[in-house]
C-alpha cells in the first residue's frame, strides 16, 4: 500500500507585507492597529501543536479504547469482552462495529481490517444471536489485532506474530484454525481467553506464546489505572455516532508519523550529500522519531525515545537559528531531548491523571489534549533556551 504524504509539515509563515491591510478609506474611522502577522502566526502555531498532539498520542502507551457500536446489548457484550482482556490488548483495535448483516452472507462472522484497526462483526451470522458466539467472535477478531505488527513496517514486511512461531502447525483448537497461521493465532487466542486451560491441553507451545503476549510491559502498566482506563473509554465513546471519523483520525496519525520519518530521512540524505552535518543530524533525529512513533504500539519504550528525538531536534534547530557554537548546539540538543521527553511523554500522562482526579474522564481527556498540544513544545524549547543561556 502506498501512502500519499504531504510535504514538510513546517508551517509557512507568510511575510508580513502580504497580509498588511490596505489603508482604510478616509471617511471611515481609523481602526486600532493590528499585528498583521498574528493570524498567520496563530495558524502556524496551531498546526505545529496539532502535530505535537498527534505525536504525543503515538508516543504514550495506548489507553484509548476502541469505539464500540451496535445495539445496547451488543455494545454491552463487546465491552464485557474488552474488560476481560489485558488492557494493552483491549486498546489495540480502533473500532468494533456490530453490523445488521454482511454482504458475504451468514458464513462470515467477523472481519478485521488490521491495518486501520477496524473490526466489524456480522449480527446475522450463524448463531450470532447467542451471547457466547458473539463474544467469542469479538475475541477472535481482537486476536487478529494482537497478532498484527502495527505501523508502517508491517505495510512493508506484512509480518504477523503468527508467522514467527508455532502457529500454523498441528495441535489446532478448531478446523478453522487450520486454514492459515493468522487464523490459527486468532482461534487459539479466542480459546485462550474464553476457555482457560483448553489451549494448554491442545498445544502447550501456542499457549506459552499467548501467555507471553498477555504480559504488559512496565510502560503499559503505567496506564493500567482507573484514570487512564476510564478516560480511554470516554474518548472511545465520543465517536459512537461516527466511527469512521475515528478511523480517519487514526489514519491521519499514521500518515503524520510516516511523513515525519520520510521527511527526516530525506533531510538526512540531503545533509550528507551536501556536507551539511547539522541538516543531516536534524534529519536523522526526525527520521528516528518517526520510526520510533510507528513502532511504539509494540515497543512502548520507543515512544519515549521518539519524544526525546523530537525535543532534541527542536533544541538543535533553536541553536542553529541563533548561530550557536558546536558545543552550544550539543547542549541545546541534549537539553531539548530531556525537556521534550518530560513535556511530550510525562506531561500528557500526568495531566490525564490530574484532570481525571478533578473532573473524571472529561478532565482526563482535557489533560491529554492540553498535555499533547503544549507539553513537548514547552518542555523542549524551555530546556533548550536554558541550555543556550547557560553555555553563552
Ligand atoms: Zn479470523
Amino acid at each position: 500500500m502506498r501512502v500519499a504524504v504531504s510535504p514538510n509539515p513546517t508551517p509557512n509563515r507568510l511575510p508580513n507585507s502580504r497580509l498588511t491591510p490596505k489603508s482604510p478609506a478616509p471617511d471611515q474611522p481609523q481602526q486600532p492597529h493590528q499585528n498583521p502577522g498574528l493570524l498567520s502566526l496563530a495558524g502556524g502555531f496551531s498546526a505545529d501543536r496539532l502535530l505535537d498532539l498527534s505525536y504525543a498520542t503515538s508516543a504514550v502507551p495506548k489507553f484509548i479504547y476502541p469505539t464500540v457500536t451496535g445495539t445496547p446489548e451488543q455494545q454491552a457484550m463487546t465491552w464485557e469482552v474488552l474488560n476481560n482482556l489485558p488492557m494493552h490488548h483491549a486498546v489495540r483495535p480502533v473500532s468494533i462495529e456490530a453490523q445488521p448483516s454482511f454482504s458475504q452472507g451468514p458464513n462470515y462472522l467477523g472481519l478485521n481490517r488490521v491495518a486501520i484497526g477496524r473490526i466489524t462483526v456480522n449480527s446475522s451470522g450463524y448463531d450470532m444471536e447467542l451471547p457466547s458466539q458473539f463474544k467469542e467472535t469479538v475475541t477472535h477478531e481482537v486476536g487478529h489485532s494482537v497478532d498484527y505488527k502495527a505501523g508502517m513496517f508491517s505495510l512493508v514486511s506484512r509480518q504477523n506474530e503468527s508467522t514467527h512461531s508455532s502457529f500454523g502447525k498441528p495441535g489446532y483448537v478448531s478446523g478453522y484454525a487450520e486454514t492459515s497461521p493468522s487464523e490459527d493465532f486468532a482461534e487459539s487466542y479466542k480459546v485462550h481467553h474464553t476457555h482457560r486451560g483448553v489451549l494448554e491441553a491442545v498445544n502447550e507451545k501456542k499457549a506459552a506464546v499467548l501467555d507471553k503476549t498477555d504480559q504488559a510491559s512496565w510502560l503499559e502498566r503505567i496506564v493500567d489505572k482507573p484514570a487512564y482506563r476510564e478516560t480511554g473509554k470516554f474518548i472511545g465513546r465520543q465517536f459512537e455516532s461516527l466511527p469512521i471519523l475515528r478511523s480517519g483520525l487514526e489514519l491521519a496519525r499514521q500518515v503524520t508519523v510516516a511523513n515525519l520519518a520520510l521527511v527526516g530521512g530525506t533531510e538526512a540524505i540531503q545533509g550528507v550529500v551536501k556536507g551539511d552535518w547539522d541538516r543531516a543530524a536534524s534529519g536523522l533525529l526526525s527520521a528516528g522519531a518517526g520510526a520510533g512513533l510507528a513502532m511504539a504500539p509494540h515497543a512502548p519504550w520507543l515512544g519515549v525515545a521518539a519524544t526525546a528525538a523530537l525535543g532534541g531536534n527542536r533544541g538543535l534547530k533553536m541553536a542553529q537559528d541563533q548561530g550557536a557554537s558546536a558545543a552550544q548546539k550539543t547542549a541545546a540538543t541534549l537539553a531539548g531531548a530531556v525537556g521534550g521527553t518530560v513535556g511530550g511523554f510525562v506531561a500528557p500522562l500526568a495531566l490525564v491523571q490530574a484532570g481525571y482526579s478533578v473532573a473524571g474522564p472529561i478532565g482526563g481527556t482535557v489533560g491529554m489534549v492540553v498535555g499533547g498540544l503544549l507539553g513537548s513544545y514547552a518542555g523542549s524549547t524551555l530546556a533548550a533556551k536554558a541550555a543556550l543561556a547557560i553555555t553563552q
